[in-house]
């Protein structure tokens, strides 16, 4: 039953929304909201039922409050889910439903555009609300990649400074999955670092792209997490190390963008075991959210460079934590993230 999924006891609330005229069906969770209120954005996903939707929607909203907690943020964890096509059934009623939903939270809970919905559902969302985040067209208002790829270069900065003691990216070598919006801008600042990369994408242009630009060598898509380098950055997919991949890994450091990069928590025990290094998704690729919410409360766009490059040191923090406990980093990052919401 709905109450048994994992994590639902651990919500302050779960809100089911139905609208008949719009055909919205939708969840809204909120984690925690200690810090301030829960912020998530809005994923809109063909669900074959309500308890998938559900689960997601209470995993997902779990890990922004690890998120934003690690990041520093004056937010909680919340997310919300629509059931439904968004190639298909997306209309602006629907997203104009949702907005009425999240008002009637009183600012409990803020969105913003997630997989499957983008600045234009948000736009509706806004007819009803103005908990709403990454509006289109308002000055400041735009892509959160970029932010992202920074808190990454940084957070593999930290990585191979304590895993192989070197300050600096010349002539390390990092490989790349996925050459989206946050891997082509990773590879374009570890390239004007100095790295040497390797990089792959099931889309052959961007992989030729970053060879044209970056002298990148280019892997297939199957044999990238055994590319020989210091350092690999998921960028693509969740769930890339798993029983399966581990064995091939060749590299010393495990830092990208990927949400959701640890198939199970215990790999993260089994990469420590390994000697590899990871550095903890959600605290590396925090980028994005902190642009995000720096843009929510119209503060000043030049304050969110210093947050994003605080993700080195708050990386650190977690490496040595863990090296001091015996733990691995993925556990050490969930402590020092409880410390800092409960
Ligand atoms: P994106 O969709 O722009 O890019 C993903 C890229 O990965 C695409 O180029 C795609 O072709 C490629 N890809 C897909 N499957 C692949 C495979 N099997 N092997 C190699 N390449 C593959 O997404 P993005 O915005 O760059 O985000 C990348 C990852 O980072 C996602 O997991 C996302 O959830 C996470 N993330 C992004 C942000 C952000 O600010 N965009 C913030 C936090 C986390």
């Amino acid at each position: 039953s709905l109450f048994e999924l994992p994590d639902f006891d651990q919500h302050e609330q779960v809100v089911f929304v139905s609208d008949r005229d719009s055909g919205l069906r939708a969840i809204i969770a909120i984690h925690h909201t200690g810090r301030g209120p829960a912020m998530g954005g809005c994923r809109m996903w063909p669900y074959a039922d309500s308890v998938t939707a559900a689960t997601d929607a209470l995993r997902l909203s779990r890990g922004m409050t690890y998120k934003n907690a690690m990041a520093g943020l004056p937010i909680g964890g919340g997310k919300a889910v629509i059931i439904g096509d968004s190639k298909t059934t997306k209309t602006p009623a629907l997203f104009a439903a949702l907005g009425k939903a999240i008002d009637q939270l009183g600012g409990r809970y803020i969105t913003a555009e997630d997989v499957g919905t983008s600045p234009a559902d948000m736009q509706s969302v806004h007819q009803r609300t103005r908990f709403v985040a990454g509006l289109e067209g308002e000055p400041g208002r735009g892509d959160p990649s970029p932010a992202t790829a920074l808190g990454v270069r940084v957070g593999i900065e930290a990585a191979v400074q304590h895993q192989l003691g070197v300050d600096r990216l010349q002539g390390l070598t990092v490989a790349i999955q996925g050459l989206g919006h946050v891997g082509f801008d990773l590879a374009r600042q570890l390239h004007e670092a100095g790295a040497r990369l390797i990089v792959a994408d099931i889309d052959p242009s961007r992989t030729q792209r970053a060879a044209e630009a970056f002298g990148a060598r280019i892997s297939s898509v199957d044999d990238i997490v055994a590319a020989e380098a210091e350092v690999f950055a998921p960028c693509a997919l969740g769930a890339v190390i798993n029983p399966s991949s581990l064995p091939r890994l060749r590299c010393q450091v495990v830092a990208g963008a990927a949400n959701n990069q640890l198939a199970t928590d215990d790999l993260g025990e089994q990469l420590r075991e390994a000697g590899i290094l990871y550095a903890p998704d959600y605290v590396i690729n925090a980028g994005g959210i902190i642009k995000v919410c720096a843009e929510y409360y119209r503060e000043p766009a030049d304050s969110v460079e210093g947050r994003v490059l605080a993700i080195k040191q708050t990386l650190a923090e977690v490496f040595a934590t863990a090296d001091r406990e015996g733990i691995s980093t993925r556990l050490a990052a969930d402590r020092m993230a409880e410390a800092r919401f409960s």
